[in-house]
């Protein structure tokens, strides 16, 4: 495992021991914690700004003047801006700080958030601007519409589609170790798959002038773009490792199997579709 290309250590996201469910490091933990809190905050200020597009919209002279005009759509902007930033921090807690699949609701809630932020950042407004007496129709259908095309932008930037979990951590974190013997993997800055080998071809591309070394969570927490499954794992990487060990597909396939059912139910048959 040679490389020439500068190595950077991305911090440990700590203990993942053999056979055991992830837990994340003590300073994750209250990384997370910090993004929650300033997460909870900028939503907040979402939704006063909305707040206050909806006095200004209550309260201002009908038909509509132009300063009302600005003063509303800039409330509303302010107000797409914080909610879709907050998102962001939440999403990027979560990977440091993941929830578990075993508890649905939970998993659903802590995952989309920013979704549920989104549906109150702006229904209120819209509710209000469709149901206002004052206002005509052209002005209801312009500010209603809007607030609805800021709402599904938002909830759709607010939304985790690759949601992390505790169980997809402590799987692959077990299968690398399965492979290499220790929970070492290496990925680049904006790259989309983690890998086993520090000198993989796909890491010599000279795109790449710096490469991340760290756990398979340590990874997820750093790089954003990497999909938390199994599936980011580099299929040449997973060959190359299993070359070395001197396995056949089958006993990768094997291996892959027993790893990704740990923390499933033992019947459960895994269906996890590899690349
Ligand atoms: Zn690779």
């Amino acid at each position: 495992m040679a490389t020439t290309k500068k190595v950077t250590k991305v911090s440990s996201s700590g203990g993942t021991p053999p056979k055991a469910t992830f837990v994340p490091s003590a300073e994750n933990k209250s990384k997370a914690t910090q993004l929650r809190i300033i997460a909870c905050i900028l939503w907040f200020l979402g939704i006063a700004a909305q707040a206050g597009a909806i006095y200004v919209l209550i309260t201002c002279a009908k038909p509509i003047e132009t300063i009302s005009w600005i003063w509303i759509i800039g409330l509303l902007v302010v107000d797409f801006i914080l909610v879709v930033i907050g998102s962001q921090l939440w999403k990027k807690s979560n990977r440091l700080d993941p929830a578990s699949k075993k508890d649905k609701v939970r998993f659903f809630l802590q995952n989309q958030l920013g979704v549920i932020i989104s549906v109150i950042a702006f229904l209120p407004f819209i509710i209000f601007a469709l149901m206002n007496k004052d206002m005509s129709g052209k002005e209801k259908g312009i500010l209603g519409g809007i607030a609805a095309v800021l709402l599904v932008a938002a909830g759709l930037l607010s939304a985790d589609f690759n949601p992390p979990s505790i169980e997809e951590y402590s799987e692959q974190s077990e299968y690398v170790q399965e492979l290499m013997g220790v929970d070492q993997v290496y990925g680049t800055k904006s790259g989309t798959k983690y890998h086993l080998f520090d000198d993989c071809q796909y890491l010599k591309s000279d795109r790449t002038t710096e490469i991340f070394e760290g756990t398979v969570a340590a990874l997820y927490a750093h790089n954003s773009r990497i999909k938390p499954s199994i599936s980011s794992l580099c299929s040449a990487c997973e060959k190359r490792a299993a070359k070395a060990k001197g396995w056949t597909d089958e006993q990768l396939q094997e291996a892959k199997n027993k790893a990704l059912n740990l923390v499933f139910e033992p019947q459960e048959e895994s269906n996890e579709e590899t690349e």
